[in-house]
């Protein structure tokens, strides 16, 4: 772990663009040298090319020329935090010129050779890699993370799934800084609950089958559980709660959940990789807690948090998780998946 390496973020100057430069600030493996933005940003400084919304803009990036976001002159590991409508060809055009793409964007998590990682739970997917260059003809890579809500609800299934999950219901009450800046209007959330983001039940539903599921050879086989998500916006700034409902295969007791939970650790921590929290999956005895105000923030927003585990009189249990959607739901998220792709030799 010497020499740090290279990266650079596609979509620097947008919001998820600016959480990866603050999350990446002191990184001990990865060294930030490349911005990339729309020609609009192009060629200006950083500090110019947008409006930073995270305190004070860190000096190691504020004097960086903005690059285009065209292969030529950034560094081989790229995260991206590209806008959702230009993603796809962009993503791919880094892959296909050599580059390591670890995207936090939608476009390419569900095609069935692309990775979905959350690194504690299917850190095997990662064998897909292969396939993907072959099929394509890449000497790059695209691996992605979750949906901010998915992240949280994967982290809380993820000790549970040796119990055979066959149904879960989950309902989402999800922080306005997922929807990224300015967001939803102050007059549409303050006081108030919006029942409805696009598109994300479909995305909760279907990326919970996909990490959950098992490398076959060269493809996952989605888990069989039906999931029903009702996501929710309402008016807090940082952290996604989601209240869980989960039939078993098994009929487990309470007691053998609450040690799954406790217990649960993956390659991540084994590894002690730099963003790995010591306990991805921390359980909270008091009744009221997990809350997105005293809680998001604590273990640098990389944790789960788990409370509330009772018998549910519709299905067999419910909880509480909380998963905090800017950091582990994103930039977090997707450092967390080049550290694990760096300790298998992947980066090499
Ligand atoms: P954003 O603030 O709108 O930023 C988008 C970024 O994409 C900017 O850097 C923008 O550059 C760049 N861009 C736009 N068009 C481009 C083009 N034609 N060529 C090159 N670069 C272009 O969006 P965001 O909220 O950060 O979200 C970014 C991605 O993360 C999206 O895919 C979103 O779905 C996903 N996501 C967001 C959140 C969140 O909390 N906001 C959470 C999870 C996932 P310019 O500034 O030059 O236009």
């Amino acid at each position: 772990m010497q020499t740090r390496i290279e990266v650079g973020i596609l979509g620097a100057t947008g919001m998820v663009g600016q959480h990866f430069i603050r999350f990446l600030q002191g990184h001990p493996w990865f060294d930030l040298r490349w911005l990339g933005a729309s020609d609009r940003s192009a060629g200006k400084r950083y500090r110019d090319a947008m409006t930073w919304h995270l305190g004070v803009v860190p000096d190691t990036v504020s004097g960086i020329t903005v690059d285009d976001c065209k292969p030529g002159h950034a560094p081989r590991l790229l995260f991206s935090a590209m806008d959702a409508s230009v993603a796809t060809e962009i993503e791919r055009a880094f892959a296909q010129a050599g580059h390591i793409v670890v995207s936090n964007s939608k476009n390419h998590r569900m095609e069935p050779d692309v990775p979905l990682l959350v690194p504690e739970i299917n850190p095997d997917h990662l064998k897909l890699i292969p396939g993907q260059q072959r099929a394509r003809g890449w000497t790059g890579q695209i691996v992605t993370n979750p949906n901010c809500s998915t992240v949280g609800l994967t982290m809380g299934l993820g000790p549970l799934k040796q119990f055979g999950i066959a149904k879960v219901i989950v309902t989402t009450m999800q922080a306005i800084s997922g929807a990224g800046y300015p967001g939803v209007a102050s007059m549409d959330i303050v006081g108030n609950v919006i029942p409805f983001i696009g598109g994300e039940e479909e995305k909760m539903q279907q990326e919970t089958q996909k990490i959950l599921g098992d490398l076959r050879g060269d493809h996952i086989e989605p888990l069989t559980a039906r999931v029903s998500a009702h996501c929710n916006r309402v008016g807090v700034v940082d952290g996604h709660t989601e209240t869980v409902s989960v039939e078993f295969l098994s009929k487990p007791a309470q007691a053998d959940l609450r040690h799954a939970f406790d217990s649960f650790r993956g390659v991540p921590q084994e590894r002690a990789l730099p963003s790995a929290p010591p306990r991805p999956v921390i359980y909270m005895e008091d009744a009221n807690r997990p809350q997105p105000r005293k809680d998001a923030e604590r273990e640098r927003g990389m944790a789960a948090f788990v409370g509330r585990l009772r018998p549910c009189p519709a299905l067999d249990y419910k909880f509480v998780v909380l998963s905090h959607n800017t950091v582990r739901g994103a930039a977090g998220a997707a450092v967390l998946n080049a550290e694990l792709m760096y300790s298998e030799g992947m980066l090499d």
